[in-house]
């Protein structure tokens, strides 16, 4: 799995720190760097989500891409923000199984490291609040 640098700095702002830009007339969210939103022609406005939420659902991936052996299993969680948005994401320090409607708070991570280009990778994990 080939993740390019032009694709990690595009993702940046939502990668790195939660942000999306929304619109502000019909709520649509989007991670991509969309000026303008496509169904109202309304300018979008970057906002900041919020950090932690609930687990609605998660999932346990024992077959993981090649360069990420380290991190076996993953786990994906759906989680629901305390601002009403749903996002996807990889949950971390996960000791057993997940419940659903646990609290999960945002944190940022290590993905991997790239031993050619010295790049290291982070992202936002959720990982269960206390
Ligand atoms: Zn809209």
């Amino acid at each position: 799995m080939e993740v390019s640098p032009s694709v990690v700095w595009r993702n940046k702002p939502y990668r790195y720190r939660l942000e999306v830009r929304r619109c502000p007339k019909c709520g649509r969210a989007f991670r991509e760097e969309v000026e303008v939103c496509p169904k109202c022609n309304e300018r979008t406005e970057r906002v900041r989500m919020a950090g932690r939420g609930k687990l609605l659902s998660w999932a346990k991936v024992c077959q993981v891409p090649e360069g990420f052996e380290d991190f076996s299993p993953l786990y994906f969680g759906l989680v629901e923000l305390e601002d009403g948005s749903r996002i996807i994401a990889r949950l971390t320090d996960v000791l057993e199984e997940p419940k659903i409607g646990m609290e999960m708070e945002a944190v940022l991570r290590k993905v991997r490291a790239d031993g050619s280009t010295g790049l290291i990778e982070y992202a936002i994990f959720f990982r269960p609040a206390f």
